[in-house]
This record gives C-alpha cells, structure tokens and sequence, in this order.
C-alpha cells in the first residue's frame, strides 16, 4: 500500500503552504530570484563581528497608492510648480486663506530642518504648541520625536526635515476635513520635490494614510516598506500614540531600525526612545 498520504492530507498541507507564502508576501518578501538556492550558513566564531548594517527589506506592494498625477495636484495653484527651494515655496503660501482654517489658527506651521535633508517626518497637522510656536512638534508628543530622532538614531533633529500634511491647526484638535486636505496637500507635495529626501516617516494613521492615499490601518501599514512618488516611505506610530501607549515604543524602535538600515546608519546594540 502507498505512503504518498491521503487527499485531505495533501489538502491540508497545500493549505498551510499557501498560509505561509501569504504570510511572507505579507511581510514583504516578493519572491526568489529563479535558481536560488538555500544555502546553510557556517556557525559564526567567537571572534567574527557581527554586521550591524543588514540589506533593507523590500518595498511592500500589499496596499498599492492610488496617488493622482503630481501635476495634477500642483496645478491646482497655478505657480507652484515654479517654486524650486523652500523659502520660495513659503512665499508661495504667504498669509494663505485657501481653506476654512485659515481664520482659527495664530501660525501658520509650514515645516522645519534641514532643505536637503535624506530624512523626512511627515505628521497630521499641528496642535495648540506648534500653532503657538510656528515649528512642528515641539509639544511632549514633539518631545518624543526628537528622542527619537537625537537618542534612538544618532542624528540632530536640524538634520532631518519636519513637517505636517496641513499647516494650520484644526479646532479641538479634530482630525483635519478632506476638503482642508485637498486644499493643503499640494504644498506637502512639492515640499517633498523640493527636499528630495531619500527616506519619509509617516507619523500616524491620519498622515499615512493622507499621504499613501489608503484607507488600510497603520497598524497593518506600519513595519513595511510604502512609496511615495518613487520615495521609500516607513509608516510608523504617532509620537502622541506612544505618550498614550509607551508599550508600543519597541515596534517604532523596530520600524527606526529599517529606517537606519537604508540610510546606512549604524544601529546600536541597545537604544530606543
Ligand atoms: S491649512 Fe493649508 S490650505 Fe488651509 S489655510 Fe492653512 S496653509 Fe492654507
């Protein structure tokens, strides 16, 4: 009698196959290239280093953006697409009324760091102290960011580059209107045209998913690699979602991490925020 298994047997195991490279696909892994083979590693001796800079994980391709055409979103303002530095695109706005937050906010919050910057955080929109002081993220959830940014990665917080999705704060803190983020959004864009940065951070569901154009929840978006008008971007917590949430540090620590990796960043053995 043969031993080559019952069908529900082979079922089952095709079943779990399946499962598994679902799961894989999920965490990125796109495929193998054709021929490759597996090859066991020889056991590492006491004295060989480990590399601390491994190869980036690939773009994820589980939530395709349905971004609609730069252009599009830039002739919205007619001479926009002209502004080439950050100070020009500044003047662009100027005392800007172009939607309904204009006459609630006392500043306008444009952005700050460093023009060529290869790192970009992108958050919602500003909160009572950033409308206050005119720069994002400078309350505790801001706090947070620059631990993040000086203690987690290494870097000055003025060597990355910081901005919101909309520049002036909606009352209550309320989550911004999508009439107020088709008015905003272009002026994101061309900030990321004009920095250029090698890497962006989305900071929270609302900024991701204004950003990527999606209405997936970041926690299924976090910890993969998305782009952005062929920019790689990490979507990863809110710094306010931490202050509420401390527990979830280690899965942004985790997505920090891929970050350094692509940016060539050495990774610390411990470190965090
Ligand atoms: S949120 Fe953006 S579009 Fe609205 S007034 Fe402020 S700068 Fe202008």
């Amino acid at each position: 009698m043969s031993n080559s298994g019952s069908v529900p047997d082979r079922n089952l195991l095709i079943a779990t196959l399946r499962d598994y490279v679902e799961q894989l696909r999920e965490e990125g892994l796109e495929g193998l290239p054709a021929g490759a083979r597996v090859e066991r590693a020889a056991p590492r001796t006491e004295t060989e280093s480990v590399p601390r800079v491994a190869a980036p994980a690939p773009i994820s391709s589980a939530v395709p953006p349905q971004f609609p055409p730069a252009a599009e979103m830039l002739s919205k303002y007619p001479g926009l697409e002209t502004t080439s530095t950050l100070e020009q695109l500044r003047t662009f706005i100027g005392d800007c009324q172009r939607c309904k937050l204009a006459p609630l906010r006392k500043n306008l919050v444009f952005g700050v760091g460093d023009p060529n910057a290869e790192l970009m955080f992108i958050g919602e929109g500003p909160g009572a102290d950033e409308d206050q002081k005119g720069e994002p993220f400078v309350g505790r959830a801001g706090q947070l960011l620059t631990d993040i940014i000086e203690r987690g990665m290494g870097i000055a917080r003025s060597e990355v580059y910081i901005c919101n999705v909309i520049k002036c704060r909606p009352p209550e803190n309320r989550n911004p209107e999508p009439d107020e983020v088709a008015a905003c959004e272009p002026f994101m864009l061309r900030q990321i045209e004009i920095v250029k940065p090698k890497v962006i951070v989305g900071l929270g569901t609302f900024a991701v998913q204004a950003v990527l154009k999606v209405k997936t929840p970041i926690s299924k978006l976090r910890g993969r690699w998305h782009e952005v008008r062929g920019i790689r971007m990490m979507p990863t917590f809110h710094p306010a979602y931490l202050l509420r949430n401390p527990g979830d540090k280690r899965l942004v620590w985790a997505d920090v991490q891929e970050v350094m990796k692509v940016l060539g960043i050495q990774i610390p053995r411990r470190g965090g925020a």
